[in-house]
């Protein structure tokens, strides 16, 4: 076996790799760019090499970088994880010529399913069902609107080297072809350097469900069954899972099959994915195949209880398959989670930032049998930088059954706690507790359906207004204890956002906290909170209960799941004093431009006492390799700038103010 192996990448598959080469024996060497210094998959490595500076075309993509490292620490492989030089077939035969090992399928076959046109026609030949379309390269707009009405509306435009749901667009008639056509092609070029473009039929509410294969250099290839990945932004995932809930046993297995045949078709050697779009009525199409490991690969590892990267490092090294197709069983359930650092509260922008506070819910085996799993690249007080994927963690549960897995990844978000920067917690809690997620009715356009106008907190549940209540007036007793003056008040009126709730505290004859409501009385046990802690815990009525809490001026603003109230203690005279006052006026911001996030500002396109029109480009925002333009809501003349290119900029600073 391999003694050393250099990993050519970061963050979370970073460490997940030098996890299982510690468990194989294997040294490790890791080469990382200026950012990347000191991080966690730094500290675990056996040995590091410095590459570059932080933007991944000067250290990460530099293959002449990666050999050198190679050839300076006497590594004998190299795993590339996956984005980066993972898909990359001219730097996998370098490796070859060089005599180094590429833990990932030959060239050939990364060349072979490279682009998506190539990899269709492959398909189409080894007997795979591939979405019925035009095969062939599309010149001009008029060509594409010709085809189109052979293939039928609605119509998918996609460029042939496209990835990560770039290079895709939908035409619902001719208009949107010729016009959509002609922005895929330059969005390609720009993208891609490569504007070749196909058309294929738009499979309407469909569901992403893809299979993960294996092969050796022997000629042995099995799969490893399947995972759905429906819950999808943007053609982004977000949620996966195995199996799928739409699959029955005749599909899997022909899918299967499928994949396989397609695999051996290109003499595939490794770990790799065959993507299919599926109907409601279990039809299912090719998509792509990715000839690399995928982000979500642990839900399959989870229900098969194979280690992928292993086996990726065993047939590098040229070991047969230990086990064939009849050896594989799915046992269980499994959900993966991305948690990414975005603001869900304002549109999924990026929010890059400093971790300051990071509480992950403890791995292994749960009391009730589940397991939980947490793939995760950064530590309490890292960075996430501007320059990487904004994926912080992977968190995966799984249990004996679907619900169950959604139950163990519901409590394993609540036991997750993040602060200093904007994330996606709040949003992954608010899809396991929906009745439509839960039953398993996928679709890609899921968030679409579920969130038509973005995500919003929700308003507490009655069960959770309970909950609110208990935990602010035992923070409150905390809080009283501490400062050395306890009231002996037991009549207390709790405010949730507004509306007022009437609560008397007592003891009972345990020494435990009884908060009583006006219909039901809450006992709370092992409270677990102090002043500057960020969250509250405690045990309610024998149910173990975690909130995220955030004291403000005059209360706590607290978070359970997907809900979030200000929450506010009073005695009875001052909330009555309180009902009175008129509600804060929100301040007026309807003539300032404000950073939606935090980032470098690219350009300020005004100066004080031009006229901008509705719809002008004002400024340009970027972070983590996304622009944000911003544009002048309405015609006016601009009264003071705040920034100017090249200054870093928080959420809601103010970069243009009008008149
Ligand atoms: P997958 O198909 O494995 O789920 P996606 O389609 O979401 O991955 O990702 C699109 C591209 O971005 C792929 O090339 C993938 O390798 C890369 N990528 C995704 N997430 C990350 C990450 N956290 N770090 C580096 N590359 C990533
Ligand atoms: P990428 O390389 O960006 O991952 P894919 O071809 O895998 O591109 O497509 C990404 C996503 O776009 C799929 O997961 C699916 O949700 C959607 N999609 C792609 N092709 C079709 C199609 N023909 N009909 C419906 N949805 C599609
Ligand atoms: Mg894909």
């Amino acid at each position: 076996m391999f003694s050393k192996i250099l990993i050519a990448n970061r963050g979370e598959i970073a460490v997940r790799i030098i996890k299982t080469c510690r468990r194989m024996g294997i040294r490790t060497v890791l080469v990382h760019s200026d950012a990347d210094t000191g991080s966690l998959a730094y500290e675990m490595a056996d040995e590091t090499v410095h590459i570059g500076p932080s933007p991944a075309a000067q250290s990460y993509l530099l293959q002449d970088k990666i050999v050198d490292a190679v050839r300076r620490t006497g590594a004998e492989a190299v795993h590339p994880g996956f984005g980066f030089l993972s898909e990359n077939a001219g730097f996998a035969r370098r490796l070859r010529d060089e005599g180094i090992a590429f833990i990932g399928p030959n060239p050939e076959a990364i060349d072979a399913m490279g682009d998506k046109i190539t990899s269709k026609k492959f398909a189409a030949e080894a007997g795979v069902s591939t979405v019925p379309g035009h095969m062939g390269l599309i010149e001009t707009p008029e060509e594409a609107v010709k085809i189109a009405a052979g293939i039928g509306y609605p119509v998918m435009i996609k460029a042939s080297a496209g990835g990560g749901g770039k290079g895709i667009r939908v035409a619902h008639s001719d208009a949107d072809m010729a016009e959509g056509f002609a922005a895929v092609k330059a969005e390609a070029l720009n993208a891609f350097g490569d504007d070749r473009v196909f058309l294929e039929k738009f499979i309407v509410d469909p569901r992403h469900i893809e299979i993960q294969v294996l092969g050796d250099k022997h000629g042995n290839v099995v799969h490893l069954f399947e995972r759905e990945c429906s819950i999808q932004r943007r053609n982004q995932k977000v949620i996966e899972e195995a199996p799928s809930p739409l699959m029955d046993e005749a599909t899997r297995m022909a899918m299967g099959a499928q994949a396989v045949a397609l695999a051996k078709a290109v003499n595939y050697d490794s770990a790799g994915t065959v993507e299919f779009v599926a109907g409601q009525d279990k039809s299912f199409y090719f998509l792509e195949m990715n000839t690399r490991l995928q982000v979500e690969h642990p839900v399959t590892e989870l229900i098969t209880g194979v280690d992928l990267v292993e086996q990726m490092i065993r047939s590098a090294w040229g070991e047969k398959l230990a086990f064939g197709q009849d050896d594989l069983k799915i046992d269980g359930w499994a959900i993966e989670s991305r948690i990414y650092a975005e603001d869900p509260y304002r549109g999924f922008l990026p929010s890059i930032g400093r971790l300051v506070r990071y509480e992950q819910p403890e791995e292994g085996e749960q009391d009730d049998g589940s397991v939980v799993r947490n793939d995760s690249g950064v530590r309490e007080g890292d960075e996430i930088s501007m320059f990487y994927d904004p994926m912080i963690a992977k968190l995966c549960a799984w249990a004996p059954t679907r619900i169950e897995a959604v139950d163990a990844m519901a409590r394993a978000l609540e036991d997750t706690h993040l602060s200093g920067l904007g994330h996606n917690v709040p949003f992954l809690a608010a899809v396991m507790d929906q009745d439509r997620f839960r039953s398993g009715a996928l679709s890609t356009s899921y968030i679409k359906d579920e969130f038509p106008e973005g995500f919003h907190s929700l308003a507490p549940t009655d069960r959770q207004k309970a909950a609110f209540i208990a935990a602010a007036t035992a923070m409150n007793e905390v809080l009283a204890e501490q400062s050395g003056d306890p009231s002996e008040r037991t009549d207390w009126i709790v405010l949730i956002d507004r509306e007022p709730h009437a609560v008397s505290l007592s003891y009972d004859d345990a020494e435990d906290l009884v908060v009583s409501l006006a219909d039901e009385d809450l006992v709370l046990t092992e409270i677990d909170w102090r002043p500057g802690l960020a969250q509250f815990r405690a045990v309610l009525d024998d149910e173990p209960f975690t909130a995220e809490v955030k004291r403000t001026a005059d209360g706590f603003d607290i978070r359970h799941r997907a809900a979030r109230a200000r929450v506010r203690v009073m005695t009875p005279r001052a909330a009555d004093f309180y009902a009175r006052l008129p509600e804060k006026q929100a301040a007026d911001t309807s003539k300032l431009i404000l950073s939606p996030m935090p980032g470098l500002v690219v350009s300020i396109a005004v100066t004080p006492g031009q006229e901008v029109k509705e719809g002008e480009t004002v400024a340009i925002i970027e972070a983590m390799k996304m622009q944000n333009i911003l544009k002048a809501e309405r015609d006016a003349v601009v009264k003071s700038v705040g920034a100017k290119a090249g200054d870093p900029v928080a959420a809601d600073d103010v970069l243009v103010e009008f008149e």
